[in-house]
């Protein structure tokens, strides 16, 4: 088994375990369990909803134009209750590691920077040397309050508290706090350790300029929402799909499909466009 997915599993098999061990008695380990799954699958989804769908193909990428109040909804709604991520600074970041993937500037990760390092980076990104997140929406009352420290703070703090006190229990409501966030940073190596490493994954197209890689399993693609085709995606930015052929696996575009369906999302001019050598002759949007 590949090293990110032993690694992601067993991150799995360790929040299940501490679920059950640290349910109060009047839960039980089993209550435990489904207690903490639910928390962990609420987390997961709104976070890659809001992280991968939203801000990423919605905003940065303008791939895809939603509706805008499902926009701050999801933003407020995610960082309140889920794992908080500041939209303002993470649209930046992403703008700029595009720009300069793996070179001086990407904020993520450099070409040479190995697991430990960008493990670290992850938390504490190198210097931002440019703003390229000037847009409307991110202008907007929402998104400012959501940037706020303050608010992050605050949010974060009270959804800690609403946990504990719905689950009553103090370390059980930690183990899926500090497990839902150890997951949250293996999803984020994966997508720019794991995927930026040429070591691992595939690579569709063979761009000198980055070390991008497509990682296509399971795990990983579910949990990323496709965020680790990453080799495809610095290839064509703008498309709104990350899978270049029928034959991988792209959860985040069933999402994105579900919510066209709930009439919540159509495709931007950019997003439809369907380079000639993508082998997928229609985009399926
Ligand atoms: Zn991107």
């Amino acid at each position: 088994m590949k090293i990110y997915n032993l690694t992601g599993y067993l991150i799995i098999l360790s929040y299940v375990l501490a679920c059950m061990y640290f349910a109060p008695a009047h839960l039980g380990p089993w209550n435990g369990i489904l207690i903490g799954g639910v928390y962990f699958i609420f987390c997961w989804f709104l976070g890659g909803l809001y992280l991968a769908d939203v801000l990423h193909l919605g905003i940065a990428h303008r791939s895809l134009d939603y509706k805008e109040w499902f926009i701050k909804a999801v933003t407020i709604v995610n960082n309140v209750f889920g794992l908080y991520v500041d939209p303002i600074a993470w649209v930046n970041r992403h703008r700029l590691h595009h720009l300069h993937a793996d070179h001086l500037g990407d904020p993520n990760k450099l070409s040479d920077d190995g697991f430990w390092r960008t493990l670290y980076l992850c938390l504490m990104p190198y210097q931002c040397q440019e703003n390229l997140a000037g847009d409307r929406i991110l202008r907007s009352r929402t998104f400012r309050v959501a940037a706020n420290p303050i608010f992050a703070i605050l949010a974060q703090a009270f959804s800690f508290y609403l946990l504990w006190k719905l689950v009553g229990g103090l370390k059980f409501a930690l183990a899926m706090w500090i497990g839902i966030r150890i997951f949250a940073a293996w999803v984020n190596m994966v997508q720019n350790y794991w995927t930026h490493t040429r070591q691992f994954g595939y690579r569709r197209y063979d761009d000198e300029q980055d070390n991008a890689m497509n990682i296509g399993e399971w795990l990983p693609v579910t949990a990323t929402f496709s965020a680790c085709l990453q080799n495809n995606h610095h290839h064509y930015p703008r498309l709104l799909r990350l899978s270049h052929d029928k034959s991988e696996y792209d959860f985040g575009f069933i999402t994105v499909k579900f919510m066209k369906l709930l009439g919540l999302v159509k495709a931007t001019k950019k997003g439809a466009e369907l380079p000639e050598d993508v082998p997928l002759g229609a985009l399926e949007f």
